[in-house]
């Protein structure tokens, strides 16, 4: 049998693709995964959910993103969002960058505001120490990138999707200019179109045909720890650009805790790096939030480890068909903030590949930005958007 569409890739992204392709009406669609649902970078991901981008396209699809989870979860699939809210805790250093930004957010319909700690609803929280202001958005928060992606796949399934975990694409297979299936176990799927959403592994995969793939795969440490009883605590994530650390709440007084950009990054072989985190990246990110956080202090440390980040040369992701490739579509790099646009591009992305044309915003996502010198230009850099 020949698939419509083969996804590889049960990812946020690759999940979320093959239900709107569904939905879509698209009848043989093919999920695959060498493993289970989320058992990329989505699964470690602390999934906070943010629409503060200086670049339009990242407000516009996590703003998309955020109703998607939502119209998951009125359909009865459990998503895992909460809206608890975001803040940002603003150095001096970023005070003049961030300003008109929160006036684009703005213009583009989000509700945000940018006050000092002492008016902001975290004043009790936060030591003011070198802080000169807190970001706000009301609608952002976080979701459980396990559970977000674990309901895009039953959705998948429920309109007639087939999925089969455990299932490693060894290669794609033709060449860098038409693909005409995926090689697993030996034998060759036969597809329409191929979806590379294989995040941190999609280097090795695109490689396969020789085609070009611009990822660097990088380390990236986090940290679960428990507050002690009877302190206050944020009822949502706190991105600290003063520290470079960032927080988010776990339930049940837990936070996931990890360092922000900028700091070192380490390539790695995504089949063979340490799975555990440093001793000394938890003495100093336990270091930065017991001075800028009192309910941190005599925190319990629970779990530590290390995951990857899918980085692109701009750091936002490559999604969509490539000038002079048939039958193939980029849709990995998400470069350490890919879990809140996964969902927005799965739907675009679906409806690029049926109507073979998407609007000039997301056109902008192809990898053909490289070869046309138009990769995206932030504010801050890195993951910060
Ligand atoms: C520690 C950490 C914190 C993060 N924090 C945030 C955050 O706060 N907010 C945010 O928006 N983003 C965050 N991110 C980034 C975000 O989680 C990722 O960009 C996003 O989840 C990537 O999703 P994906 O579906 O593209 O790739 P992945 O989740 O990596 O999925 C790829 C899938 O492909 C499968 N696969 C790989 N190769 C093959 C093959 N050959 N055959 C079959 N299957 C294959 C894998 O098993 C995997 O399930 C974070 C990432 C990490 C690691």
């Amino acid at each position: 049998m020949k698939y419509d569409v083969i996804v590889v890739g049960a990812g946020i992204t690759g999940a979320a693709t093959a239900y709107f392709l569904k939905k879509r009406g698209v009848a043989n669609v093919l999920l695959l995964d060498r493993d289970q649902p989320a058992a990329g970078g989505t699964g470690k991901s602390a999934a906070i959910i943010r629409q503060h981008y200086s670049v339009p396209i990242g407000t516009n699809l996590t703003r998309e993103s955020i109703g998607l989870l939502q119209d998951l979860n009125e359909a009865g699939f459990k998503s895992g969002l909460a809206q608890t809210g975001w803040h940002m805790l603003i150095s001096e250093e970023m005070l003049e960058g961030t300003l008109p930004t929160v006036e684009q957010v703005k213009s583009l319909g989000v509700e945000t505001e940018f006050t000092d700690l002492a008016s902001s609803r975290i004043a009790d929280l936060v030591n003011p120490e070198g802080v000169v202001g807190v970001v706000y958005e009301p609608t952002g928060g976080y979701a459980d990138p396990v559970h977000a992606t674990e309901a895009f796949v039953e959705a998948f399934k429920a309109l007639g999707g087939e999925f089969r975990p455990k299932t490693a694409v060894e290669a794609l297979v033709g060449d860098a200019k038409h693909v005409t299936g995926v090689k697993v176990a030996g034998e060759t799927l036969e597809a329409g179109v191929v979806v590379n959403a294989s995040g941190p592994w999609a280097g090795k995969l695109g490689e396969s045909i020789g085609l070009d793939m611009p990822l660097r795969v990088v380390r990236e440490q986090d940290s679960v720890w428990e507050i002690r009883p009877g302190r206050p605590i944020p009822e949502g994530p706190i991105s600290n650009q003063v520290d470079l650390v960032y927080a988010r709440p776990l339930g049940n007084r837990r936070f996931v805790v990890g360092r922000s950009f900028p700091k070192p990054y380490h390539d790695v072989d995504p089949d063979n790096y340490k799975l555990d985190a440093d001793e000394d990246f938890i003495s100093d990110l336990l270091e930065r939030l017991e001075r800028r956080y009192p309910w941190f202090q005599g925190a319990a440390r629970i779990d530590s480890y290390a995951a990857l980040y899918d980085a692109t040369p701009d750091w936002y992701p490559f999604a969509g068909p490539r000038a002079g490739v048939s039958g193939y579509v980029d849709a990995w790099g998400g470069s350490g903030h890919g879990f809140k646009l996964g969902p927005a591009m799965g739907r675009r992305l679906a409806d690029w590949i049926l109507d073979g044309k998407t609007d000039d915003e997301f056109r902008q996502m192809s990898h053909d930005r490289v070869a046309e010198d138009r990769l995206f230009v932030q504010r801050f850099g890195g993951n910060r958007g």
